[in-house]
């Protein structure tokens, strides 16, 4: 059981909020050279997964959505011809919301895309305006109907709470309006200031006003009532699913599961090291082209390999599974994590509870200090 990930690292423009790798696409040219290099780089490891039967394949970005039907077409024939895909496989695309028109999502209709997932990010044309997005709240709304037309059940939003200058009452609105679209998955995140980004040297110049930390924590809060209320099950701390929709390709990630990861910037995992690829379009096609190595590599050590498991075991909400934390690294790590989570669980920050640690609700405010506290250092 392994999964795929392909990086699309084009956009049509840049968000100000974004540091996600990616370059502004300028020409059809750019996309058909990289979809040259991405399906030779999928022949040239194809090994990588050891023959591991395929079941989730996630195209990320970037913005996937500024490839055509005949490049998806290539980029699955390939997949198909070289892996063993699960006839059930989860298969996502990341799309912007005006790239989701009628007649894009009917060309695509012949291909095996069977879920979606719209980067909304606000209903509130003043803030999408703000954080330059290239949509508007009709077009959101249009892409959801338009993908419902097209036969997709599984579709899955992005919504940021705690922009500049939002108060409550507004992210309110902004969830009223998500719920309306009945869609399977919300995943949805408290703005970060991500170094170097536009967004960042506006809050340095003091051009912003950023929303309180207790703001942004009543609204995390009304946004786990609200959802609960609507059905959606909070499985990690900015995902949000009806029963049966969790995303398959993420939850994955989160236990360790061996993936392939295709194209600039983007990492695979093969149960024991990490490599990752040149985050530059140019090093990538040029290397590629002249059959030199366009990655980098780590073997995970044990204690990585630990911290890695308290950080996404414990933002979901089935939490560190203590059993599985020893068969993995022996009575002393087990020990360990419980000694340092004996003082969280005092201050009822972390439940212990038939051998699994989690976050109680009020711990997860606090979830960053828990998290650091849990890890090992030396
Ligand atoms: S479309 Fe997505 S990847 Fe591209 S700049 Fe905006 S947030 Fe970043």
């Amino acid at each position: 059981m392994a999964g795929i990930y392909i990086h699309i690292p084009f956009c049509k423009q840049r968000c100000t909020y974004c540091d996600f790798y990616k370059e502004i696409v300028s020409a059809e040219q750019q996309t058909e050279e990289f979809v040259h290099a991405l399906v030779k780089e999928m022949h040239l490891r194809k090994t990588y997964l050891n023959g591991e039967k395929i079941t989730t394949i996630y195209f990320g970005g970037g913005t996937p959505s500024v490839l055509n039907f005949n490049q998806f077409k290539k980029i699955f024939e390939n997949i198909y011809h070289i892996f063993s895909v699960d006839k059930n496989a989860e298969i996502t695309m990341e799309a912007n919301p005006d790239d989701l028109t009628v007649e894009y999502l009917s060309s695509l209709s012949p291909l095996p895309f069977n879920r979606l997932s719209i980067g909304i990010q606000s209903f509130n044309n003043h803030h999408l305006k703000f954080i330059n997005r290239r949509h508007d709240a009709r077009q959101a709304k249009e892409a959801v109907m338009n993908a419902r037309k097209y036969g997709f059940n599984n579709i899955s939003i992005d919504l940021i709470y705690g922009l500049p200058g939002q108060t409550l009452n507004d992210w309110k609105k902004q969830l009223e309006e998500a719920f309306t679209l009945h869609v399977e998955h919300i995943s949805a995140y408290g703005l970060t200031y991500e170094e170097g980004t536009v967004l960042w040297q506006q809050r340095n110049n003091g051009l912003i006003r950023v929303t309180d930390d207790e703001v942004t924590l009543e609204m995390f809060d009304f946004m786990r009532l609200k959802m609960k209320e609507n059905r959606f099950e909070a499985y990690e701390i900015s995902n949000y699913a009806q029963p049966g929709f969790r995303s398959r390709h993420n939850s994955a990630y989160w236990q360790f599961i061996p993936y392939f990861g295709l194209g600039p910037s983007a990492h695979s995992f093969d149960g024991k090291s990490r490599q990752w690829n040149a985050a530059s379009v140019k090093d990538y096609l040029k290397n590629i082209a002249e059959n030199k190595v366009f990655f980098e590599k780590e073997i995970v050590t044990e204690q990585n390999f630990y911290n890695e498991l308290i950080m996404v075991s414990l933002r979901t909400s089935e939490g560190i599974d203590l059993k599985m934390l020893k068969k993995k690294f022996g009575k002393e790590m087990y020990d360990y994590c419980l000694l340092n989570a004996e003082n969280q669980i005092k201050s009822k920050n972390l439940v212990y509870n038939n051998d699994r640690l989690y976050f109680s609700n009020s711990g997860i405010h606090l979830a960053n200090l828990v998290i650091m506290e849990l890890m090992k250092t030396d």
